[in-house]
């Protein structure tokens, strides 16, 4: 197949455009900004990709920084799983930064903002300095603080890092403007007190800590980001990240960076990714975690990059999935069926296929004769270099229940008394004769014979039937654990629902059923991939042993995003 020529998105654009101006001597430095406060769900993927994907395309670094800001709420656990998710999409990494080697600096600048006059302490509550902010049209209200001497401000914001004021009694504000039409103007916190929780890397060494607007921008000036990407709610901000670096950059130079006077990191904003049928946030996601509405960060429902590892995703087909949905500055909502459209494409071409009986009840072969036989499927029908595997036959074999009925009409063509010739996928035709009940009526074993001479692969093997069904030998079948999973949420966009979005939960999203499968699922090893015959692809799951074969599904066969 010839390779498409694809169009570039706005942030190529953007880079192609700097690069051909010679913008910071053509260096393209990026960065991948997580707060370690929760696991990488797939919405950071997008982010990932772009940050990671610019960096590659055009002979850049990207590095990973973290953003620990904020120690209520972030631990080392996070640092670790977000590492091993980034690694596992196959993305390589220059640098580990993390916003806490900054504190030092940060707190060095803020102290030069207080001497220049541009920063204040305020001991108002958040409620005050809120209820001060006016709106849009409507200028604020100064703060009764705002022109305190900088001795005063100097002596107090000491005071704060010392620890000799209590959380929450002062902050730590920019004096900006408090009429500006963009309220981030208003004065913006630059620093606030945190003593009651310890930092996952500093300890107790700091008692104040940068506000997001104040530490982003210098971090990523300190490390000499040139492109500065992030989702479209920052584009707000946009105009403050610049205000910060103008203090600092320029005319106002103080040597915090290595690349001079001149260079400036760039924010630019893309749409964030939101999918249908499930949320999209850390603190949602938390919140199902510890009250045990999942299994745990990586159940295979969760949108999280664990999760959908162990949900039977690949980062190709994740990959393949950012590349679909691109790079706008609208926001949207995808449809969750891309998502398994695209995975599903993927298996298509890749997991072998193997038979699974779900609701099994047996079959006799009557005039089957001998201990049995080996037979050889090709592991994807028609794909004879994808490999074969064994599939052990004989006298007793499983089959689905729903194959076979006792009185049908001729729209059945599946196993029924009554001459019709059903064919056992890879192997023989048979007919049924009849079956077996138990006293509530309930069939316990079904009777047919078979013809000897149409097995598949040879001559009589292209006879053809109307229906073929699976089977599993008997006396070789192993039992699995098959968990059946499906959407996390019940509504479209538990997001936008005013219900608790708890009640929003798909109560089907989980069901287990012990099937009978081929034995030459023995060998197989977490994270191999399966085409269950008829019922959708599936994944060998963590929890799988050698004596207990687990298998998750990660979607059904049937794909309706195309409709
Ligand atoms: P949450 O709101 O769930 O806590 P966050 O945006 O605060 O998420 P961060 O760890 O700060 O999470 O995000 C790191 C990077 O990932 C940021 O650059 C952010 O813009 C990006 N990101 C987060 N969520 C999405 C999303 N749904 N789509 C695209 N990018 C995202
Ligand atoms: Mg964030």
């Amino acid at each position: 197949m010839e390779e498409q020529e694809k169009s570039l998105n706005f942030i190529e654009q953007i880079v192609e455009k700097d690069l051909a101006e010679g913008v910071n001597d053509g260096r393209i430095q990026t960065r991948f900004p997580p707060e370690p406060n929760g696991y990488l769900h797939i919405g950071h993927v997008k982010a990932i990709c772009m940050d990671f994907g610019i960096a590659e395309k055009y002979n850049g670094v990207c590095n990973l920084r973290f953003d620990d800001t904020n120690p209520a709420k972030e631990d080392t656990e996070y640092v670790e799983t977000i590492e091993r998710d980034i690694a596992w999409l196959g993305f390589k990494w220059g640098k580990i930064f993390y916003a806490s080697d900054y504190f030092q600096q940060l707190y060095d600048l803020a102290i030069r903002f207080i001497k220049a006059g541009k920063a204040y302490v305020d001991e108002q509550t958040a409620e005050q300095i809120a209820e001060q902010k006016g709106t849009p049209t409507e200028p604020g209200v100064a703060s009764p603080f705002r022109d305190r001497p900088i001795e005063e401000n100097l002596r107090l914001f000491e005071a704060m890092q010392r620890g000799e004021i209590e959380e929450g009694k002062m902050v730590l504000r920019a004096k900006i403007d408090m009429a500006n039409p963009n309220m981030h103007f208003r004065d913006p916190i630059m620093y606030r007190i945190i003593t009651s929780h310890p930092h996952h890397r500093t300890g107790r060494k700091w008692n104040v800590y940068p506000m997001y607007d104040f530490a982003h921008g210098q971090s990523d000036y300190f490390e000499g980001v040139t492109h500065s990407i992030c989702t479209l709610e920052f584009e707000v901000h946009r105009p403050l990240y610049d205000y910060f670096l103008d203090q600092i950059t320029g005319d106002n130079f103080c040597g915090l960076s290595p690349y001079g006077p001149d260079y400036r990191p760039k924010q630019r904003e893309f749409n964030r990714l939101n999918i249908t049928y499930t949320v999209m946030s850390k603190r949602k996601m938390l919140t199902l975690v510890k009250e045990g509405l999942v299994a745990g960060w990586d159940d295979p429902r969760m949108p999280t990059v664990c999760g959908l590892r162990r949900r039977g995703y690949t980062p190709q087909a994740i990959r393949t999935f950012m590349d679909k949905i691109g790079y706008t500055k609208v926001e949207g909502m995808i449809d969750q069926g891309l998502l398994e459209h695209v995975i599903r494409e993927d298996l298509k071409e890749t997991a072998p296929r193997v038979c699974a009986i779900f609701d099994p009840v047996k079959l006799v072969i009557t005039n089957y004769e001998g201990d049995g036989e080996t037979l050889v499927a090709e592991n994807i029908d028609g794909h004879e270099e994808l490999g074969t595997r064994e599939m052990r036959f004989g006298k007793e074999l499983w089959i689905e229940r729903g194959d076979f009925l006792e009185e049908a009409d001729n729209k059945f063509y599946r196993l029924s008394p009554g001459g019709r010739e059903v064919r056992l996928k890879s192997s023989y035709i048979i007919q049924a004769t009849g079956c077996e009940k138990d006293a509530n009526g309930n069939i316990t074993t079904v009777y047919a014979t078979y013809d000897k001479d149409s097995k598949s692969g040879t001559e009589g093997g292209n006879r053809k039937t109307k229906a073929t069904i699976n089977w599993v030998e008997c006396r070789s079948a192993l039992d699995a654990e098959v968990r059946l999973y499906d959407r996390l949420f019940a509504v479209e966009n538990p997001s936008a629902d005013e219900r608790d979005f708890r009640e929003l939960l798909n109560p089907d999203s989980l069901k287990i059923v012990t099937a009978k499968v081929e034995a030459s699922l023995k060998n197989a090893k977490m994270q191999d991939h399966f085409q269950l015959l008829k019922q959708g692809y599936f994944v060998v799951d963590d929890d799988s042993k050698p004596e207990h074969l687990v298998l998750n599904r990660t979607c059904s066969l049937k794909d309706n995003y195309l409709k």
